[in-house]
């Protein structure tokens, strides 16, 4: 079943569909066919990927509920899965690496186009903290690694161990596999037995935030610790600019999550913003962009995901069901946060 308005792409569900379905866009669950309407939004507001979008929305709105500026608001939303230990696909308790080692991406881009990112962080619980430092105190967009580590520790940033007891027994799992398959949404598996398909309430993946405050600024965040068992080194879209994240405070913004190969292949963000320039929905440029990755991966890879979310200057979004926004009701000016996750 194809629905319009869907524009995460699931592979095995397209594949499913037959090949009529192959120019568009499907979601993995059947069950959430239906999304929200892109609608025009009181100022300010916010949208996040998946379900725990809900708390860190929450975060998001305190700062953009008092006049604060988007770029506050997407960095306090950012922190909040990042610093969740049950959350296994950002932050501090990401599953680690195929060598065991927690390395964290994200990025960070502001209304005057100004961005910061880190990839492979090591040891740090707040990577979007430390990409924000890398845009407002250095030269540079992008830093990695060991480096990526030692400015932070000289930005004050605390060392930590990443692994927690449950990351750690989920990798040794992953070990006795003993084949290298890392993959998106593996959160949910126990390895061999997939939990929960992508979407679904206990299954989601990379923090991608943007957000527009009252005085009609953009800025967005992404923060994810990347595919778990990865290879060393392996950097996904989230830290890439114009990739998992990109901001034109005069068009709109774009994040991402899925296949971070797919979306730097295809400079997703950058296309979704671009398509919006040239007049589409945020809707509309979300398909767009995954029709796009469809098409050239037509052999590639039976199971991949990629799902792009959306936000235009005039406060027009697009969100799937599974993801959640936060913004001001037009008629009472109430705080709406609302996640429309899978049943
Ligand atoms: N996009 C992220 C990456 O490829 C992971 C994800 O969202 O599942 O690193």
């Amino acid at each position: 079943m194809s629905n319009p308005q869907n524009f995460v792409l699931d592979r095995r569900r397209l594949i499913g569909a037959g090949a009529g379905a192959a120019a568009t866009a499907g979601l993995a669950a059947g069950a959430a066919a239906e999304t929200a309407q892109p609608v025009k939004l009181q100022l300010p507001c916010v949208v996040s990927t998946w379900d725990f979008g809900v708390a860190a929305n929450a975060a998001a709105w305190k700062v953009l509920s008092k006049g604060g500026a988007a770029l506050d608001a997407v960095e306090a939303g950012a922190r909040v899965p990042e610093a969740d230990l049950k959350n296994h696909s950002v932050g501090r308790a990401g599953y680690p690496d195929r060598d065991g080692h927690g390395s964290l991406d994200a990025s960070i881009m502001d209304q005057k186009g100004d961005c910061g990112a880190v990839a492979g962080l090591e040891h740090i619980a707040h990577p979007i903290s430390v990409a924000r430092r890398v845009m407002e105190r250095t030269p540079h967009v992008l830093l990695v690694g060991d480096g990526a580590l030692q400015f932070a520790l000289e930005q004050g940033f605390r060392r930590e161990e990443l692994l927690t007891p449950e990351s750690r027994k989920a990798w040794k799992a992953w070990l006795k596999e003993h084949r290298y398959h890392p993959v998106a949404n593996s959160e949910v598996r126990t390895y061999g037995k997939d939990l929960g398909t992508p979407g679904s309430k206990t299954n989601h993946d990379t923090l991608g935030m943007l957000a527009l405050d009252a005085h009609g600024d953009l800025s967005g965040a992404c923060t994810t610790s990347g595919m778990a068992w990865k290879l060393r080194g392996r950097v996904g879209d989230s830290p890439i600019i114009g990739a998992g994240l990109y901001v034109d405070n005069a068009v709109g913004a774009a994040t991402s999550t899925g296949v971070g190969e797919e979306v730097i292949r295809s400079c997703g963000s950058f296309l979704v913003v671009e398509l919006m320039r040239q007049g589409r929905s945020p809707r509309d440029a979300c398909r767009e962009a995954v029709q796009r990755i469809l098409k050239r991966n037509v052999a590639r890879d039976p199971d991949f995901q990629v799902g792009f979310l959306a936000i235009s200057r005039v406060g027009a979004w697009a969100v799937q069901k599974g993801f959640s926004y936060a913004c001001c009701d037009a008629a009472s000016q109430t705080r709406i946060v609302e996640s429309e996750s899978f049943s």
